[in-house]
């Protein structure tokens, strides 16, 4: 008998969320899958990026255990996800603590960023990562049901089904809603990443801890990272829509002045005056977000979203590199669930209630992320506008009645993805249509 031909997913983007739905669909025998990725190299860049239980988890069950190893994850002694400390006096504030379960290998973790991207690298055949494929556009075709995707350079594929995992910038996500950019927010996080042994001597609540500091205009993050390195994260807020406001016009990943970081914590504890101008260099990351998307779905049920090219929620609340792992489970997941190993033939229709079991899995929980973050930066912007000094016991209520973003750390993806199946199951039921 004639074998069937395997239904085609074309990953666009080979970040966090199109590496991770790679790795998840390996050994899919039905299934195959190509990376078209705009880069000309994989290059080292970016800084540290964190991973909260939910995503170390969901890493694991795609199989990826290699990034949970401590050489490049690393874990608070403590235990504490992250530790609040004032800005002059360097006390304790406050903590964030997990509210579940949280095995010792699924604590939060701080990664350099490439250690990460490395790890997913390692299981993705890199025959199928096609560099400089710029997303250009993709148009369903009735005739041969599945869509053409072109590229920047002119060349085009097929595919049955596209996964836009392109990134805050997504150029899938702008084809199908044009008008879906993310705004500047204000904020411009200066981070860099430094071996570690530039901090020799500092107090081991600074070196094996990740600490936040919050001061009155401006905070400060630090944690060791794997691999001996260790990242700081300084920051500037201002009205994103002052005609004047400093950063407006900065582009992301560019050369930032050490010496100007160094100028604004030159009042702040000593501790942290240390591992600032420890810092060799900084770089400028200005934070860009969008309001949630109305839905996920488009090109006759063929195309959808992952990771920040869903949500654009920017890098506020350390969330973005979970969420898009946990987009990545849910794609796939829904794609086995829909086409389990065998089923042959791959009907529009399947296709596209893989991809609406998908959105229902994951559109719910990330909206809920974005207006968490579209409120926190409000409340941010009227506290600029408002110009009024705060008060040392204002300041620290602020940070203990801060929001706890537990829920976003925590979220049990599963959970979501069987509540999706059994609402799907209820809606076909013969009863439901009485
Ligand atoms: C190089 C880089 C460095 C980063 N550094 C940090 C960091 O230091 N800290 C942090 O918190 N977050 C960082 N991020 C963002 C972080 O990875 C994401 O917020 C998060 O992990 C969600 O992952 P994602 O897969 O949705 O997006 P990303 O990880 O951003 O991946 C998107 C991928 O799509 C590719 N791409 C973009 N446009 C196109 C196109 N038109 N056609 C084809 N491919 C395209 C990009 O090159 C990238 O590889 C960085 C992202 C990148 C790309």
């Amino acid at each position: 008998m004639a074998q069937l031909p395997k239904l085609s997913v074309a990953i666009i983007g080979a970040g966090v969320a199109g590496l991770a739905a790679a790795a998840g669909l390996n050994g899919h025998p039905d299934i195959e899958y190509q990376i078209y990725e705009r880069a000309t190299r994989l290059e080292e860049i970016g800084a540290s990026i964190a991973l909260g239980p939910n995503g170390l988890r969901t890493l694991e069950r795609l199989g990826v255990d290699n990034a949970l190893d401590d050489s490049i994850a690393f874990r608070n002694k403590s235990g504490f996800p992250m530790i609040y400390r004032h800005w002059k006096t360097n006390e304790i504030t406050s903590v964030d603590s997990h509210h579940c379960d949280v095995e010792p290998r699924h604590s939060t973790a701080r990664f350099y960023r490439a250690d990460l991207q490395k790890a997913l690298l390692a299981h993705v055949p890199s025959s199928r990562i096609h560099l400089k494929k710029a997303f250009a556009s993709a148009v369903y075709n009735s005739a041969t049901d599945n869509l053409t995707i072109s590229f920047e350079d002119g060349s085009t594929v097929t595919a049955d089904i596209l996964l836009g995992a392109d990134g805050i910038r997504s150029a899938v996500r702008r084809y199908f809603v044009p008008h879906s950019e993310p705004k500047w927010t204000g904020w411009v996080a200066f981070r860099s990443v430094f071996d570690v042994k530039l901090l020799e001597g500092l107090e081991d609540a600074v070196l094996n801890e990740a600490n936040h500091w919050w001061g009155p205009d401006r905070t400060l993050f630090a944690s060791r990272l794997g691999n001996g390195l260790f990242t700081i994260v300084g920051g500037h807020y201002s009205d994103p829509d002052a005609p004047d406001a400093p950063y407006k016009d900065a582009t992301w990943n560019s050369d930032g002045d050490v010496n100007v970081l160094r100028d604004y914590y030159k009042d702040w504890h000593p501790v942290i005056r240390r591992m600032v101008n420890a810092s060799p260099y900084t770089r400028q990351y200005p934070n860009t977000a969008a309001p949630a998307l109305d839905r996920w779905t488009y090109g006759h049920g063929r195309i959808t979203l992952a990771g920040d090219a869903a949500h654009a929620h920017g890098g506020a609340l350390a969330a973005g590199g979970s969420l898009a792992i946990d987009d990545a489970y849910a794609f796939v997941a829904a794609l086995w669930h829909v086409f389990p190993p065998g089923t042959g033939s791959h009907s529009s229709s399947d296709v596209l209630r893989a991809l609406l079991l998908y959105e229902r899995t994951r559109k719910p929980h990330t909206d809920r992320v974005i207006s968490t973050v579209h409120e926190g930066n409000k409340a941010i912007i009227a506290r600029l506008r408002q110009k009024s000094t705060e008060t040392e016991d204002q300041l620290r209520a602020r940070i203990k009645s801060r929001s706890d973003p537990y829920w976003i750390h925590e979220h049990d993806v599963v959970a979501s993805l069987t509540k999706a199946i059994a609402q799907e199951l209820k809606e076909n039921s013969p009863a439901s249509k009485i």
